[in-house]
């Protein structure tokens, strides 16, 4: 590998990577994407099997077993910040442990014995299996172990083929994650599934109740919500999920999938939405309420959106005095978000200097770079000296990102806010637009900066 550093317009540190990154308003082709990350790159995203827990773990009332060494498990029960209104289950962590004799002599035997454990100690209605690097390599058959698992309790368990060494994308395990999903709710012989008015929610995870302050908006506008993947969801009700009306799709990289499963399933339609930031929020409720057609439900939307826009602008308002003319940086997993934070940044005056995703579609970047200035880079699963090199050579002010990218923002003393999938606080709809805002300021504006800035040590 070529690690001289190229000064081409995409200006990566490896010239293997120099077609994932561009600069809009220079670059002519497209960019590079959707593909495993370069061997060697120290890649800022996760392996296949974490992209796949991210995704099942807020079933609040189901086991979550990794099949592999205990130290897959780190990937635990807080790798989301997701919140339950019953069940508290899924915030316990099991692994079968594996170790140098599993290694050699197998490890069905052993996960058999572990889901038994699980089954005679918590019997929880779902236990999800997850395969990982190692039990993977050594090809234990977790499909025939969680079948007879399956029979012998009379419950669903679900293997999740999420090896890591699957793929360099860890939208290999979003996709595992899916696959799991249509098979949990693919309605067995006798079952009935009732349809319905209400709607699912595919992709919001109930991240510090998040989904509880949508549910709260579309119920005053008329509508319920059926079941949300996964957020505060339980086995029963995804069970219910091909009797709704619609699937709102939020999290696209995730969730595309499963929605197009279950219009092709069961004949239902899905809309993407976003309530990241007061705008998107106020178009997706609009966009549902044309999509029932009731003229009552537009008119409870618009009263909504008007009440709660009078009463949020004047404090972005002044937010959006201290933070003008700001620079900021963004790198996030999904491109939806990364959508939804270019806009509130550009609503607050900032100006967006670098974006980039870990996960998004050439589509994605051809909608992200529509909404960003001339001259702004934009990098596709980007290491952590492209960052590194493009925060300090844009002299960003302030970094959106996840839990890899706040080390690398504070060491370059710059101000960081937490848009990450384990995150606490909810920055959902209008007064989660407030939080976020706020949060932005708060780091931004902070006196460290100046005083690291005045002894040199900035950088
Ligand atoms: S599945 Fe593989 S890559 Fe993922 S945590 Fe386990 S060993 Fe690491």
């Amino acid at each position: 590998m070529d690690t001289s550093s190229v000064t081409a317009e995409g200006s990566a540190c490896i010239s293997e990577r120099q077609n994932s990154i561009l600069t809009t308003g220079k670059s002519k082709s497209s960019i590079h994407c959707a593909d495993d990350s370069l061997a060697g790159s120290v890649s800022q995203r996760a392996c296949v099997f974490c992209g796949a827990r991210v995704v099942l773990n807020p079933v609040t009332d189901a086991a979550h077993l990794v099949h592999g060494p205990i130290g897959c498990a780190t990937y635990t029960w807080d790798i989301r910040g997701s919140l339950s209104s019953g069940s508290e289950m899924y915030r316990n962590s099991f692994s079968t442990d594996m170790k140098e004799r599993d290694v050699v002599f197998g490890g069905e035997k052993k996960l058999a014995t572990c889901i038994d454990e699980i089954m005679g100690k918590y019997n929880p209605p779902a236990i999800f299996v997850y395969s990982t690097c190692v039990s993977g390599m050594i090809g234990d058959d977790i499909i025939a172990v969680c079948k007879a698992a399956s029979e012998r309790h009379a419950t669903d368990i679900i293997p999740v083929e999420s090896s890591g060494f699957l793929s360099g994308n860890k939208v290999v395990g979003y996709r595992a994650a899916a696959i799991a999903l249509m098979q949990l709710i693919k309605p067995r012989e006798g079952d009935t599934v009732k349809k319905t008015w209400k709607l699912n929610f595919l992709g919001e995870y109930n991240l510090g109740g998040e989904k509880w302050v949508v549910e709260r908006y579309l119920r005053e506008i008329g509508i319920e919500i059926n079941v949300a993947f996964t957020g505060d969801s339980t086995v029963a009700a995804l069970k219910q999920a091909p009797g709704a009306y619609l699937n709102l799709v939020q999290c696209t990289g995730s969730m595309h999938w499963v929605a197009m499963s279950l219009e092709q399933e069961f004949g239902t339609p899905y809309l993407d939405v976003n309530f990241f930031g007061a705008a998107n929020t106020a178009e997706s409720l609009r966009k549902i309420a044309q999509f029932y057609g009731d003229a009552g439900m537009i008119r409870r939307t618009e009263a909504l959106i008007e009440h709660e826009q009078a009463r949020i602008q004047p404090v972005l308002q002044k937010y959006r005095k201290k933070l003008a003319g700001k620079r900021a940086a963004i790198y996030v997993g999904g491109a939806f978000k990364a959508v939804a934070i270019i806009r509130q940044l550009k609503e607050l005056g900032m100006e967006i200097v670098l974006t980039g995703t870990q996960t998004g579609k050439k589509e994605e970047y051809d909608n992200l770079s529509t909404l960003l200035d001339p001259g702004t880079i934009i990098i596709d699963d980007a290491n952590p000296a492209e960052l590194e090199k493009f925060l300090l050579e844009k002299n960003v002010d302030v970094m959106a990102g996840g839990v890899k990218e706040r080390v690398l923002a504070y060491k370059l003393g710059i101000g960081f806010v937490d848009h990450n999938h384990d995150r606490k606080d909810g920055l959902a709809g209008f007064d989660g637009a407030v939080r976020f805002a706020r949060e932005v300021y708060v780091t931004t504006c902070t006196p460290v900066w100046s005083q690291l800035k005045a002894t040199g040590r900035r950088g």
